[in-house]
C-alpha cells in the first residue's frame, strides 16, 4: 500500500478540479480518475458509478468496517466522502495512474498513509474569485454555499503543506502544469 503511485488533487469547492481533471483524462487517457463514494444525494446531472458511488449512509459505514476505504472523510461538516482501495490498486495494476479529487481532510490522511502519494493543490485567482465562480455555479442552496467557503478558507490556508500548488488562471493552462507534474 505504500508504495502506491498516485496523485491527489485537492483544494477548495468551486476551484475547478473537476473540469480540470476530466480535461486531464480526454488529453491523457493513461490518467484513471477515481470514482469516490459518498452519502449525499445525486445532482440533477450526475450518474451513480459515473460522478460518485451514491451509497447509503448504512452501506457506507459497512464498508469503513470493512476496511474498502484508502481514505474517507466528513466533508463540509455533512456528509462522508471516500476513495475505495480496490479499484486504485486494480487501476495500478492496468498500468493506469490514478488521480483522485479529494479534500483536505482526505488528503492529510494519505500523506500519512500513501507516502508515495503526491499532492497538488488547486488554487483560485484570488478569494473574491472563488466566491463568484461558486455564485455562478449555482448547484447549491445559500445555506450550502456559505458552508462551502468557511471549508474554503480552512482550505486555502493549507496550501503550503501540498507538494505543488496550481493557480487556476485558466483550464488549459492549468492541466498543462498538472499533466508536466504528473509527468504525462
Ligand atoms: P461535491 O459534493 O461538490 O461533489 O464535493 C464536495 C467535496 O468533497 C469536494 O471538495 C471534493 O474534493 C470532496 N471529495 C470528493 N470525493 C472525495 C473522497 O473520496 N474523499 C474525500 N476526502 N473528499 C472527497
Amino acid at each position: 500500500m505504500n508504495s502506491l503511485k498516485l496523485t491527489v488533487l485537492a483544494g477548495p469547492t468551486a476551484v475547478g478540479k473537476g473540469t480540470i481533471s476530466r480535461r486531464l483524462i480526454e488529453l491523457h487517457p493513461e490518467v484513471y480518475l477515481s470514482i469516490s463514494a459518498t452519502t449525499r444525494s445525486p445532482r440533477e446531472n450526475e450518474q451513480d458509478g459515473v460522478h460518485y458511488h451514491f451509497l447509503t449512509l448504512s452501506d457506507f459505514n459497512e464498508k469503513i468496517e470493512n476496511n474498502e476505504f484508502l481514505e474517507w472523510a466528513i466533508v463540509h461538516g455533512v456528509h462522508k466522502y471516500g476513495t475505495l482501495r480496490d479499484p486504485i490498486e486494480q487501476a495500478i495494476q492496468d498500468g493506469h495512474i490514478p488521480l483522485l479529487e479529494i479534500d483536505l481532510q482526505g488528503a492529510r490522511i494519505l500523506r500519512e498513509t500513501v507516502p508515495s502519494a503526491q499532492f497538488v493543490f488547486l488554487s483560485p485567482p484570488s478569494f473574491e474569485e472563488l466566491i463568484t465562480r461558486l455564485g455562478i455555479r449555482g448547484t447549491e442552496s445559500y445555506e450550502d454555499r456559505m458552508r462551502r467557503l468557511n471549508t474554503a478558507k480552512e482550505e486555502l490556508a493549507s496550501a503550503h503543506e501540498f507538494d505543488h500548488i496550481i493557480v487556476n488562471e485558466n483550464i488549459e493552462d492549468a492541466v498543462d502544469e498538472l499533466a508536466k507534474f504528473m509527468n504525462l
